[in-house]
């Protein structure tokens, strides 16, 4: 008998009715000779809504009555679910976070998983019980209530699947697969049936959220067989492999991600001394502000312009922060701009071919699309635009390098 994890996304549980196609598809699993471990989101739009109810009440709620409110969305569709199952006569159990005993970490918002106790669902699975745990929390060493960070629950599957060593994690959502892109920004956007864990790393990082990237990285630690399928329609869906053989249905590029959360910081004309970036950058690393890219020109008549990206939701705080620091450094000016967005090129592929960089400004130059950062790694290229660019860039790159339907 196979043990399956199967996680289940905010849209796939985003109704009763729908909940209920998940007791059924769940039910037939079971029936179908496999142990079932579930994993359930809030329903669709309420992990926004109690963030929202969170703000009204106060801007900046602390961090751990955060996680008290937060985790309650999935603790709604944990115990519908089960009700569903055992309207339909078969035995089901729920369990929060720190009734399983997630332990986390007590990074509230963030937490990491450090350790799961699955004797009590063991037990359950023995009894030819459908487990339905709720995902996105955990509980630290303490006893608090803890969040793994939006779309969280996609780690609680991969961790739950790890530690009982399923044979599959299978993440359902309202997509049939891992594609090219997102199918919402480009319709010709093609399902992969393969992509390696490497890739699917760097499109999570990059911006791509069908996968959460911490679900991803501990998949690929833990030897996780981790496969992302529709839940609404039958089919193979996208298998996450070591292989890079099978996985090179396109040979160049294989998928484009983006995000629209970025934005980015200048400090024009400071002293090009040494230890400026650090002088910079410190202060923001000291508030837990993460710096994805990061520029500094050739430094001219002894001053240069240094330029870095951040989360949109730290803008504010980090512009502020740059703006007095600005003037302690002598900058000449600190500017601003939150109506960004990055756009990476994602290909094992790249590692052994030139000249994709060239194809790819070629392609955004014929359209007129002005590139204000570049970064790139072994199987990545990164570029910055303004945001009112996005769906052309995506649709021009993903055409550019062939990577729609093929039919
Ligand atoms: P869930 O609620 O099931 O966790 P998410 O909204 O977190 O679902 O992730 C699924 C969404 O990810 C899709 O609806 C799609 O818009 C988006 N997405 C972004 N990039 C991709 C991609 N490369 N392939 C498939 N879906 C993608
Ligand atoms: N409900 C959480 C979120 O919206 C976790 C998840 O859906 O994976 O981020
Ligand atoms: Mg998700």
């Amino acid at each position: 008998m196979t043990l399956l994890v199967q996680k289940f996304g905010g849209t796939s549980v985003g109704s009763v009715e729908r909940i209920e196609q998940v007791a059924n598809r769940v039910i037939e699993s079971q029936r179908a000779g496999h142990q079932i471990v579930v994993v359930v989101s809030a329903m669709s739009g309420e992990t926004n809504r109690l963030l929202a109810l969170a703000k009204q009440v106060d801007d900046e709620p602390t961090p751990r009555e955060l996680d008290v409110l937060l985790s309650t969305g999935e603790q709604v569709t944990i115990a519908l679910l089960c009700m569903a199952i055992h309207k339909r006569g078969f035995e089901a159990r729920s369990y929060t976070g720190s009734q399983v005993q997630i332990v986390t970490d007590d990074a509230h918002t963030k937490a990491r998983i450090q350790n799961i106790d699955v004797e009590r669902i063991r037990t359950d699975l023995n009894h030819n019980r459908i487990v339905v745990v709720a995902g996105f929390q955990g509980v630290d060493g303490n006893g608090n209530i803890t969040t793994l960070g939006r779309g969280g629950s996609d780690t609680t599957a991969v961790a739950l699947a790890a530690a009982l060593q399923a044979a599959e994690c299978q993440i359902y959502t309202d997509v049939d697969g891992v594609y090219t892109t997102d199918p919402r920004v480009e319709p010709h956007a093609r399902r992969l049936s393969h992509i390696t864990f490497e890739e699917m790393l760097e499109m999570a990082s990059q911006g791509s959220k069908v996968l959460q990237f911490r679900a991803v990285e501990f998949a690929g630690k833990y030897d996780v067989n981790l496969r992302v399928l529709s839940s609404f329609e039958e089919g193979p869906g996208t298998l996450i492999t070591y292989d890079e053989e099978d996985s090179m249905e396109q040979p160049l590029v294989s998928g484009i991600a983006f995000n629209r959360d970025e934005a980015k910081i200048t400090l024009v004309g400071i002293p090009d001394t040494p230890g400026m970036a650090y002088k910079v950058l410190g202060p923001v690393g000291e508030s837990n502000i993460e710096v994805d890219m990061i520029i500094q020109n050739v430094g001219e008549d002894g001053t240069t312009d240094f330029t870095f990206t951040v989360h949109r939701n730290d803008f504010k705080r980090v512009l502020e922060m740059m703006q007095t620091l600005g003037k302690e450094l002598g900058a000449q000016q600190v500017t601003g701009d939150d109506s960004i967005v990055k756009i990476a090129l994602v290909g094992v592929g790249m590692r052994s071919h030139a000249g994709i960089a060239s194809t790819m400004f070629e392609a955004l130059a014929r359209e007129g699309i002005n590139i204000r950062m570049i970064s790139t790694s072994e199987i990545k290229i990164a570029i910055v635009i303004d945001e009112k660019y996005l769906e052309l860039a995506v649709r021009t790159l993903h055409a550019a390098f062939g990577l729609e339907q093929q039919d």
